[in-house]
């Protein structure tokens, strides 16, 4: 069961990869995660990636893929894995092909969860918070009794400079612009699946169970 998740920020991805990780009982691989762990451990490639992130700079794909493989070479790792934020780009996807050939496993189902641009926009841009006691409002999720006010102190709620439309839009161009040659990518693997994220979240999950059940067999 070895699955890489990938969806647009607000997709649902977070929730989705709980739940999968749950059920199907592998380790939920995420870049921060394994970046953190391999600093934390003093690894070699860690010291080298916080290097790099010390000066502000990119890691390098080499050093990225080598704390990938180390990660991926554990013991948990043997029956599956669900990673999370790797990889991003083509090179990558390829770099983890061949790493993973070497440990005689494959990459079996890449999971698209696919939320249409407009309802994105609308998810990422509900956001509103209180000035004087930080309570957090969404519009769509959970709106404040009086709109605009908070219910506690009746104080003006505010938008955060990343929640506002322009900038959320943005974000989520550039997010499309690097995706897709990736979803090409494994399309023409044959291992990419694209799933309705505009489902409420318990039938999102069930979508993702029956394909990654059928997977099984
Ligand atoms: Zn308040």
């Amino acid at each position: 069961m070895n699955i890489v998740l990938m969806g647009l920020p607000g997709a649902g991805k977070g929730t989705q990869a709980d739940r999968i990780v749950e059920k199907y009982d592998i380790p939920h691989i995420s870049t921060g995660d394994m970046f953190r762990a391999a600093i934390k451990d003093g690894t070699e490639l860690g010291l080298k990636a916080k290097s790099f992130m010390d000066n502000g700079a990119l890691v390098p794909d080499e050093v990225t893929i080598g704390i990938v493989r180390e990660r991926l070479s554990k013991e948990d790792c043997k029956e599956g894995f669900l990673l999370d934020g790797f990889p991003r780009t083509v090179p990558q996807a390829e770099a983890l092909e061949s790493l993973l050939a070497d440990l005689g496993k494959g990459i079996e189902h890449v999971v698209n969860i696919q939320v249409e641009q407009d309802e994105l926009i609308a998810r990422l841009t509900g956001r509103w918070i209180c000035r004087e006691c930080g309570t957090a409002y969404h519009t769509v999720f959970n709106p404040p009794q009086v709109a605009g006010l908070c219910d506690k102190d009746g104080t003006e709620l505010y938008q955060r400079e990343d929640d506002k439309p322009e900038t959320v839009t943005k974000r989520l161009e550039v997010n499309m612009k690097q995706t897709q040659p990736l979803l090409d990518f494994y399309e023409s693997k044959s291992v990419l699946t694209n799933i309705n994220g505009q489902q409420d979240i318990q039938q999102v999950f069930a979508d993702i169970d029956a394909l990654l059940k059928g997977g099984r067999g």
